[in-house]
C-alpha cells in the first residue's frame, strides 16, 4: 500500500512547529544573522517544545515520535533559517542517533537521555584541518592509558562546538588499520576538563546565526565506558551517524526550497516591470517552475528515506540521494530567488540573499556534492554494497496509547 497521507500526529506537529517558527524564530532571524549571533535561547525553546528529543523513545527522555516527524520538523525549521535546522541535525541527526544506535544501555541512559531532555546540546567531531571527505586522513589519536584513553588532536568545522556539552569524537586507536583502526568516543565537556577546549570560526560565508568552530584535544582523558561501539568500529559509526544527519539536512534543504518559492511567488506578483507584474514573464515562471518541481521531488526523497528508517531498513543510498538532490536544488532555488528579486535580492532588505548564503554550506557538509555523486554512481555500478551492521538503527516503535 502506498500512502502519502501524514498521520494526525504528524500534521499536528507540523502545524505546531510552523506556528512556533513564525512566532518565535522568524521575527528574530534578520537581526541574529546580521549580528552573526547564535542565540542559546533557541535550544531552550526547542526543549520547551519537546523538539530536542523528538525522535528519541520516551524511555530515554524523548517525545517518542517517528523519523518522518523528525524530517518534517527540520523542513519547518529551515523554512525560517538553516541555523535553526542545523541545531537538530547535529544534536539528534548526528550525535543523539549515533548513541541511540550504537550505545550500550548504560550509555543511552547516561548520555542520550540528557540530550533528549535538552539538558545538553550534542555535536559531532569528525572533520579535521587536514581531512574532511577523506575520513581515513584524520590524525587525532586515542592512546590507551590504564583503563582510560587519552585523546589528542584537533577537530575543525564542528557545528555547535562552542555550545555543545556532549561530543562524538572520532580518533585512531590503530592508525595502521586505516578505516578499521578508527574508534568513536563520547566526550562530555564537563568531565574532559581543560585538556578539551573549543573555539569559534569567524567570518564564514553563511549560516551566520549558527556557530561553527574547532576543538583542541590535548590528552583528554576519556574512560573506557565512553567508547561507543567496539574499538575499530568508528568509521562505520561515523557513516551511520551521517546516514541520519544527511536525512535531516535533506529535509531542511527542502524547507529552504519552499522558502525560496514562497518569497519568489509573492515578489513576482508585486514587482512591476514594463507595465506588468514580473510573474507574467515566462523566464521568471521558468525559475519558479523549477522550484516547484525540486521542492516536490526533494520532499518525496526525504520522506522515502524517513519511511525506510521507520521500518528499520537501512537508508544509506536513499539518505545520500535525498541530501545531494535537496541541497543542490536549494542552492539553485536560492540563486534563482535572488535573480527574481533583482537588485533587491542582492540586499538584506529581503531574506533571499540570506537564503543564498545559507544554501552553500549544506552542499559541502555531510558529504560534498561530488562525494554523493560518487556514492550514487557506485551503487548503480555495483561497486558499493551495504553490509549488515552489528547495530542497525532501531525501527520506529509506536508508543502504546494511554487508555
Ligand atoms: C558550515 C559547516 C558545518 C560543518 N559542520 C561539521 C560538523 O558538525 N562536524 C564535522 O565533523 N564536520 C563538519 N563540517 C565539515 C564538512 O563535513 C567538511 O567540510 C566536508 O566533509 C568536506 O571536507 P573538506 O572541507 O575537507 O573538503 P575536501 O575533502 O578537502 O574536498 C575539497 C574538494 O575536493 C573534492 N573531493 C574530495 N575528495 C574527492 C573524491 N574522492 N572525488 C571527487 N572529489 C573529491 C570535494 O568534493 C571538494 O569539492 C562542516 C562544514 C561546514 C562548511
Amino acid at each position: 500500500m502506498l500512502n502519502f497521507e501524514l498521520t494526525e500526529e504528524q500534521k499536528t506537529v507540523v502545524e505546531t512547529v510552523r506556528a512556533f517558527a513564525a512566532r518565535e524564530l522568524a521575527p528574530q532571524i534578520a537581526e541574529l544573522d546580521r549580528e552573526k549571533h547564535y542565540d542559546p535561547m533557541t535550544f531552550v525553546k526547542f526543549r520547551e517544545l519537546g523538539l530536542t528529543g523528538i525522535s528519541v523513545p520516551e524511555e530515554y527522555g524523548g517525545a517518542g515520535m517517528d523519523y518522518l516527524t523528525l524530517g518534517l520538523v527540520c523542513e519547518e525549521l529551515e523554512y525560517v533559517d538553516t541555523s535553526f535546522r542545523t541545531i537538530l541535525s547535529i544534536h539528534l541527526g548526528l550525535c543523539g542517533s549515533g548513541i541511540y544506535q550504537w550505545g550500550t544501555e548504560a550509555q543511552k541512559r547516561r548520555f542520550l537521555t540528557p540530550l533528549a531532555r535538552g539538558e545538553k546540546l550534542g555535536a559531532f567531531g569528525l572533520t579535521e584541518p587536514g581531512a574532511g571527505s577523506d575520513v581515513a586522513g584524520i590524525t587525532t589519536r586515542a592512546k590507551r592509558s590504564g583503563s582510560d584513553y587519552l585523546l589528542s588532536g584537533q577537530k575543525m568545522w564542528i557545528s555547535g562546538a562552542q555550545q555543545a556539552g556532549t561530543f562524538l569524537i572520532f580518533a585512531y586507536t590503530e592508525p595502521e588499520k586505516k578505516h578499521d583502526g578508527i574508534s568513536a568516543f563520547i566526550v562530555d565537556r564537563g568531565e574532559a576538563g581543560q585538556a578539551f577546549s573549543t573555539f569559534t570560526i569567524h567570518d564564514k560565508a553563511g549560516i551566520w546565526a549558527g556557530n561553527v568552530g574547532g576543538i583542541n584535544l590535548d590528552d583528554v582523558r576519556v574512560p573506557r565506558e565512553n567508547l561507543l561501539g567496539e574499538e575499530g568500529e568508528g568509521f562505520k559509526i561515523a557513516m551511520g551517524c551521517l546516514d541520519n544527519g544527511r536525512y535531516t539536512v535533506a529535509a531542511g534543504a527542502t524547507g529552504l526550497i519552499r522558502a525560496c518559492l514562497d518569497a519568489s511567488v509573492q515578489y513576482a506578483k508585486e514587482r512591476l516591470a514594463f507595465g506588468k507584474p514580473i510573474a507574467e514573464f515566462q523566464l521568471v515562471q521558468d525559475m519558479i517552475a523549477q522550484m516547484v518541481a525540486s521542492y516536490d521531488a526533494a520532499r518525496l526523497l526525504y520522506l522515502k528515506a524517513g519511511w525506510l528508517k521507520n521500518q528499520g531498513i537501512r537508508s544509506s543510498r536513499e539518505s545520500s540521494l535525498a541530501k545531494w538532490f535537496a541541497t543542490t536544488s536549494a542552492d539553485t532555488a536560492a540563486n534563482h530567488a535572488v535573480e527574481i528579486f533583482g537588485a533587491y535580492g542582492y540586499s538584506d532588505e529581503y531574506p533571499v540573499a540570506r537564503f543564498l548564503r545559507n544554501a552553500k554550506g549544506p552542499v559541502i557538509y555531510e558529504g560534498t556534492r561530488q562525494v554523493h555523486k560518487l556514492i550514487q554512481a557506485q551503487y548503480a555500478l555495483g561497486l558499493r554494497k551495504d553490509k549488515p551492521l552489528r547495530c542497525p538503527l532501531p525501527s520506529y516503535r509506536p508508543r502504546v496509547p494511554v487508555s
